[in-house]
């Protein structure tokens, strides 16, 4: 039988799942080795009969799976943020790059192939940041955000791979090199298609939104 995933970020308290560590019944596993997000500790958590003290509620008895849906509309806007700024590391690092790397006797920058795909990048990074900060907005404001933070999450989760294979490529061999940071976005940029909603998601919610639901 498949095995059940179970993926989570805790804290050596394990707070975050609104249980003291030792909880009987509660168990954290060690860390899944991951491609990317080096920064981040993952793990299996397993619940098996666990008694959790009425006091360590999280939010609104008989409500958890509203509450639990929400949480991944506002965390899109979060993770298209995220994306965003990878996504303009990737421009910020190229352009960097394509000025101090001489190439046949002029810097790779002077080339129009170069900047084409650096514009390219900048109109992605650009326009991601006006998607997240659109949902944001509305938010704040107490309007619907649902389809506008899929929108956002699936557009800027899908450039941020875009730029971080783009600026791969404008570095060249170095970009393949770990003491490079285009290396490092490119290895953290996968998990933003697939982490609180994949790609295929997003876009059974922004088609639900507009009414095509089957
Ligand atoms: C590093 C990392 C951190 C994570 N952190 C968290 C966390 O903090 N909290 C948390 O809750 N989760 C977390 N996750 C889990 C993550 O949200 C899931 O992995 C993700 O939502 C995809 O679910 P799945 O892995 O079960 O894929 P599956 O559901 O098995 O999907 C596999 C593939 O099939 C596609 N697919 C599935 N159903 C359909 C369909 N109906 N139509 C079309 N395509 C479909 C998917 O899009 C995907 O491409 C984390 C995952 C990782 C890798």
């Amino acid at each position: 039988m498949r095995r059940q995933r179970r993926y989570a970020f805790t804290g050596t308290d394990g707070l975050q799942a609104g249980l003291p560590s030792g909880t009987p019944g509660f168990t954290v596993a060690a860390p899944y080795s991951k491609v990317g997000w080096n920064a981040s500790d993952t793990r299996e958590l397993s619940f098996s009969d666990v008694r959790v003290p009425a006091e360590n509620l999280l939010g609104e008895l008989g409500r958890g799976y509203a509450q639990f849906l929400r949480i991944l509309d506002e965390g899109r806007i979060a993770i298209s943020a995220l994306a965003t700024g990878l996504a303009q590391g990737c421009v910020d690092e190229s352009v960097k790059y394509a000025k101090e790397r001489h190439a046949f006797g002029r810097p790779i920058g002077a080339n129009q192939a170069i900047q084409f795909k650096i514009a390219d990048m900048e109109m992605k990074a650009h326009t991601a940041r006006l998607a997240w900060r659109d949902a944001a907005s509305r938010l704040v404001s107490g309007e619907p955000f649902k389809k506008e933070a899929a929108l956002a999450k699936l557009y800027s989760s899908t450039i941020a791979v875009d730029n971080a294979r783009d600026a791969t490529q404008i570095h060249g061999g170095y970009g393949f090199m770990n003491e490079y940071p285009v290396a490092r976005m490119w290895r953290d940029s996968k998990i933003l298609e697939i982490g609180e909603g994949t790609s295929e998601v997003q876009r059974m919610l922004i088609a639900r939104e507009l009414g095509l639901a089957g």
